[in-house]
């Protein structure tokens, strides 16, 4: 049987999750196949069908799919699963939107957040916010995967040269309709695609000091901007910068946390970053702990002094 991902798009071209979960599902063995559904998204399948180790694209194409409303993704989905041994979703907001949908509707257990495939049956998950790995098999017909992009290299982009397949689009569930999205607008590199983030915690004290801190070292680094959930609460950061167990999931090349203490609910969603550095006046702070660099300083002198020295 053949192994199905469901490729994150918008319409143009495929997000770098996708090249995470292509390499999960060719783990699990047998030919990979990666849906797009979409609309007018003949570039994204084309894009696609370039990805290493993709042996075929299906390309679904209708303005219900235009959107990535779940509703209809997953009547896509169900549409071809029973061809399916194995259906993998990236465990981004899109992924984790539909998949379960898919899961109830075949009766089956999802497999959530997988970082290790062991056997075409097994894999490895974190639980209790990554301070343990759950090892799960699974005994269901299908296996409804998501697949924690951080546990996997991204697939090579090109080289590949899949066949493009056209599948037949499903009717528009007619459950629910799109209204309208606001995206904010930034030239910095997007939070999980990121290699270099520069994180703000609570201790920057308002937004206008989250600004004036955090951006002249995150331009200095061409780094992204993450925050703390205290710092997001708060008000200095917007939502979509949260790093943690509630926010995103990173594992940059270079992590770097000014006066975050590392509550475990953000060493959650960053203590697989290759590189940590870590900016606090308190020697206890237990960030230390998971820090490969730790400076005990103030930030609001420390920062400003690191980005001259850059
Ligand atoms: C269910 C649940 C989910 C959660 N999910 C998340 C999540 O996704 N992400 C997340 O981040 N949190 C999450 N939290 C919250 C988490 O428990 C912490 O409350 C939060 O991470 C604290 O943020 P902080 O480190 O910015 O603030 P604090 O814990 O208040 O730490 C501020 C730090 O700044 C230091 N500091 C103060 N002044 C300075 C200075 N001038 N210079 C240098 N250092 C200074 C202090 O020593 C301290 O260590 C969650 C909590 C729960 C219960």
């Amino acid at each position: 049987m053949s192994v199905l991902v469901i490729a994150e798009h918008d319409n143009a071209s495929i997000k770098g999750a996708t090249l995470n979960t292509v390499t999960a599902a060719v783990a699990c063995g047998g030919d990979v196949h990666v849906l797009v559904a979409g609309h007018n998204a003949g570039a994204a399948a084309a894009a696609a069908a370039q990805i290493a180790g993709v042996a075929k694209v299906l390309h679904a194409d209708a303005p219900g799919l235009e959107h990535g409303l779940a509703e209809n993704v997953a009547a896509q989905v169900l549409a071809i699963a029973s061809n399916y041994s194995h259906i993998l979703f990236p465990a981004t907001a899109g992924g984790k939107n539909v998949a379960p949908r898919v899961a109830a509707k075949l009766d089956v257990a999802q497999i959530s957040d997988i970082t290790k495939v062991i056997a075409a049956d097994t894999f490895e998950r974190p639980i209790y916010a990554g301070n343990a790995i759950a090892t799960v098999q699974s005994a269901d017909s299908v296996k409804i995967i998501t697949v924690r992009t951080t546990g996997f290299d991204a697939a090579a982009a090109t080289g590949g040269s899949a066949a493009v397949e056209t599948a037949a689009a499903t009717a528009d569930a007619g459950k629910s309709s799109f209204v309208g999205s606001e995206i904010a607008k930034s030239d910095r590199p997007e939070l999980t695609a990121a290699k270099i983030i520069v994180s703000g915690g609570r201790a920057l004290g308002s937004k206008e000091k989250f600004d004036e801190v955090m951006t002249p070292l995150a331009d200095k680094l061409g780094a992204a901007i993450g925050a703390s959930r205290a710092a997001v609460d708060a008000g200095y950061a917007p939502n979509d910068l949260q790093v943690g167990q509630t926010g995103k999931i990173v594992a940059p090349q270079l992590y770097v946390a000014a006066g975050i203490s590392g509550a475990i609910q953000h060493l959650a969603g960053m203590k697989d970053s290759k590189v940590i550095v870590a900016i606090n006046k308190d020697p206890e702070a237990p960030i230390f702990s998971v820090a490969d660099y730790g400076l005990e300083a103030d930030l609001f002198t420390a920062v400003p002094e690191l980005v001259k020295a850059l």
